[in-house]
C-alpha cells in the first residue's frame, strides 16, 4: 500500500482517542461528532501541541458547532440550484466546478460542504462520465475547476481518467485543481502523481492554506515538486476567527506562500454554513487585513478578499476604499500610509 493511503487509513476518527490525547471532555464532543464527524491524519495530530493550536482549531470538534444561528444554512452557496448534473455546478458563463471526490484527508470544521460529512457522497464512474459529457458538450467552458471533497484523494488512475476526459474537450483551455492535500497530506504528492498531472498542461492548482504553521519540510517539498513540474500554484485561504484573523498572521502566511512559489489568490469570508458560526469574522476584520497588505507588502502578496454571496450570487470582491472624494476631474486618494494625493482624471470630451 502506498504511504499516503496507509496514513489515511490510520486517521483518527475516534472522539475518545482525541479527548484523551488533549484531555478534553469526551461527552460533549461525542454529541458534535454524531452530527459532524471528525477525521485527522495521525501525522498531523502528532504535530499539534494543544487544542488551541491554529491547525487544531481547524480539525478538532468544538461544542460551539452545535449552537446555530438564523443566518446559517446547509447550502449557503446555492449549489443545489446551479447543479447541472450530479457532479457539475455551473454558475458563471465560461467555467464550472467538477466535483469528483467526496473525500478529504481532514474534515475542516469550517467546511462549506460540511453538510456532506454526514453522508459522505459516493461518486460513481457514471457520474464522472456524465460530467465529462457535460463539459464536452458545453463549448462555452474555457476553464474547468476540479474539486470535491479533495480530488487528490482519488487513485492515480482515476485522476488520470478524469483529466484525460476533460482534455478531450478542445474548448477547455485550462484545468484547475482545488486541493488541501499538499498541506495536510503532503505524502500524497508522489513522483508518480506529478508525472500524471504534468501531462495535462496548462494545469493550475489552488491549494488551501490557512496558517503559516501549516508549512513544514514535507509540505515545502511537496510544493516544490508541483512547481518544478510547471504546475502554476495559487492559494485559497478562509478567514477564521481564532486561527488567522490578524494582519500579522496573514502577512506571514502570504509570505510563506510566495516563498514556496504559491501565488496568493483568494481570501474567503467564512460562508454561512451550519456548525461554523464560531469561526465568523466581521467584514471590517478582513478589510483591515487587506489594508495591512496593500503597500506594506509586495503586490504579489495581495490576494483578492471575496465573499461567496449567500443564495448563489457568486464571488464578489471586498476592497478597502482608497478614493476619498472627487472634485471636478480631481480624484483625491489616500495612499497606504494615509497621505492624500490627487489624480487628475480625463473628463468626458477631453
Ligand atoms: C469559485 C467558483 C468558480 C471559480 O471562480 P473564479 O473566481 O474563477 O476562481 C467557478 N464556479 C463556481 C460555482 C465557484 O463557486
Ligand atoms: S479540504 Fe476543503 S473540502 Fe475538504 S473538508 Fe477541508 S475545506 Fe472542506
Amino acid at each position: 500500500m502506498e504511504k499516503w493511503k496507509r496514513i489515511l487509513a490510520q486517521s483518527v476518527c475516534s472522539i475518545d482517542e482525541l479527548a484523551e490525547h488533549f484531555q478534553l471532555d469526551a461527552e460533549s464532543l461525542r454529541e458534535v461528532n454524531r452530527i459532524f464527524p471528525c477525521r485527522i491524519p495521525r501525522t498531523l495530530l502528532a504535530g499539534l501541541s494543544s487544542p488551541s493550536d491554529p491547525l487544531a482549531r481547524q480539525c478538532i470538534p468544538d461544542p460551539a458547532e452545535l449552537s446555530g444561528s438564523e443566518d446559517l444554512m446547509d447550502d449557503p452557496l446555492g449549489e443545489v440550484r446551479f447543479r447541472k448534473s450530479e457532479v457539475i455546478v455551473q454558475k458563471y458563463p465560461d467555467r464550472c466546478l467538477f466535483l469528483v471526490s467526496g473525500e478529504c484527508a481532514m474534515y475542516c470544521r469550517f467546511c462549506t460542504r460540511k453538510r456532506k460529512f454526514r453522508q459522505p457522497f459516493v461518486i460513481t464512474r457514471k457520474d464522472i462520465d456524465d460530467g465529462i459529457e457535460y463539459i464536452c458538450s458545453h463549448k462555452e467552458l474555457r476553464d474547468v475547476l476540479i474539486s470535491g471533497g479533495d480530488p487528490l484523494l482519488l487513485d492515480d488512475e482515476k485522476i488520470n481518467y478524469i483529466l484525460h476526459g476533460v482534455r478531450q474537450a478542445e474548448h477547455v483551455k485550462i484545468i484547475r485543481i482545488g486541493s488541501r492535500a499538499p498541506g495536510i497530506l503532503p505524502e500524497r504528492i508522489t513522483a508518480r502523481l506529478v508525472k500524471i498531472l504534468k501531462k495535462y498542461q496548462p494545469l493550475y492548482m489552488n491549494i488551501h492554506f490557512n496558517h503559516p504553521d501549516e508549512f513544514n519540510g514535507a509540505v515545502c517539498k511537496a510544493l516544490k515538486r508541483l512547481a518544478d513540474a510547471g504546475i502554476v500554484l495559487g492559494s485559497q485561504t478562509v478567514l477564521l476567527k481564532g486561527v488567522n484573523d490578524s494582519p500579522e498572521i496573514m502577512r506571514e502566511l502570504m509570505w510563506k506562500l510566495l516563498e514556496n512559489r504559491v501565488k496568493p489568490y483568494y481570501i474567503f469570508q467564512c460562508d454561512l454554513v451550519y456548525g461554523t458560526g464560531h469561526f465568523r469574522t466581521s467584514l471590517d476584520c478582513g478589510l483591515k487585513i487587506m489594508e495591512s497588505l496593500r503597500g506594506w507588502s509586495s503586490g504579489m502578496a495581495n490576494p483578492h478578499f471575496v465573499i461567496d454571496l449567500p443564495g448563489g450570487g457568486g464571488k464578489v470582491p471586498v476592497t478597502p476604499d482608497y478614493l476619498l472624494h472627487r472634485s471636478g476631474s480631481d480624484c483625491h486618494y489616500r495612499n497606504y500610509c494615509g497621505e492624500e494625493y490627487i489624480y487628475p482624471d480625463v473628463t468626458a470630451g477631453d
